[in-house]
């Protein structure tokens, strides 16, 4: 029979942020709910095979890499249970592009792994969170899905082609031409592609030996940095990085990557210190398309955000 319990897993965001006022949309504490306070204010979930557990009441502004690797044991554990359709977690919508790439590169998820959110908090007049967690753990049911995936605004979204790109509208979230996975409709889906599926990053291994590990051998992120490419631009911030001890540097270049010459020969002069450097673009859609024979490397389609984690994904396998 198909196993219809499903875990939801808080970690903060909007979506659990509480303001002072109904009507106030901006001057809220987010994180501050309870993964089973999210699912109480949801009338369709009432009497549903729901667990509940908040591992963290982060703005996801202020995510971090120590979140991210105990969110990570956390949903290797819980994907090993026969029990269970799938689980969701609710995330705040700032970094949720790079905590669903960080798990879409370093989770094994035969079963669906729901991240959702909201833009307004749950005291609103009319939140949009309730929405979203009802359709995220709808998705978190449907036979036949898996992967990361992420239940928002009546879409769901690929993990690693999600980006925000809006700042303050309801329907916050694309993957530009990619296209949503499936779309909600009445609380039906209607699939339009395949769930999406990746061979895992070789620095899941280290994730893996990092959880059993625990706290005797805590494990070391390397630092990488994002410097964005702009009009009058210089190389001083990537010298200032190499003297800090930068690893990995990410340059948000502008349209299709291209970089400001001075600050392109600033990058060059950390890979001659022995520094990954990649290009992005700082547009959220498109990503960078081609190379001319001389550009520094790009990982293409990622957002800037995003290459930097799959860096820091690299740059751990190699350590
Ligand atoms: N700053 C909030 C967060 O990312 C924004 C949100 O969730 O919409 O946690």
């Amino acid at each position: 029979m198909q196993a219809s319990r499903v875990v939801i897993v808080g970690t903060g965001g909007t979506i659990a942020g509480v303001a002072g006022r109904a009507d106030d949309l901006v001057d809220y504490r987010a994180g501050t709910l309870d993964a089973a306070d999210l699912v109480a204010a949801v009338p369709t979930l009432a009497g549903e095979l729901l667990e509940t557990e908040t591992l963290a009441r982060l703005d996801s502004s202020d995510m971090d890499h120590a979140t991210w690797l105990a969110l990570h044991a956390r949903l290797v554990a819980l994907l090993q249970r026969a029990d269970l359709a799938g689980v969701v977690v609710t995330h705040g919508t700032d970094t949720l592009e790079e905590t669903a790439y960080f798990l879409h590169r370093t989770l094994a998820a035969p079963r669906p792994v729901v991240l959702t959110a909201a833009m307004r908090p749950a005291t609103a007049l009319s939140p949009d969170g309730p929405r979203n967690l009802a359709d995220a753990v709808a998705v978190a049911r449907t036979p036949g899905a898996g992967g990361v995936v992420v239940a928002f605004g009546g879409r769901v979204l690929a993990g690693h082609e999600v980006r925000k790109v809006h700042g303050f509208a309801l329907d916050a979230f694309s993957t530009g031409d990619a296209g949503p996975i499936a779309v909600s409709e009445q609380g039906a889906l209607r699939l339009l592609r395949a769930w999406p599926q990746a061979p895992l990053h070789a620095a899941a291994t280290r994730l893996s030996a990092a959880h059993a590990a625990g706290a005797a051998a805590p494990l070391a992120w390397p630092r990488v940095d994002i410097v964005t490419s702009h009009a009058g631009a210089d190389g001083r911030v990537i010298d200032a990085l190499l003297a800090a001890g930068t690893q990995g540097i990410v340059v948000a270049g502008t349209g299709n990557g291209s970089v400001h010459a001075a600050l392109d020969a600033a990058a060059r002069r950390a890979l001659a210190r022995g520094v990954r450097v990649v290009r992005a673009s700082r547009c959220q859609l498109g990503g960078v398309v081609g190379a001319r024979a001389d550009a520094l490397p790009s990982y293409g389609v990622l957002t800037a955000a995003q290459a930097r984690v799959e860096l820091l994904l690299d740059l751990l396998a190699d350590a």
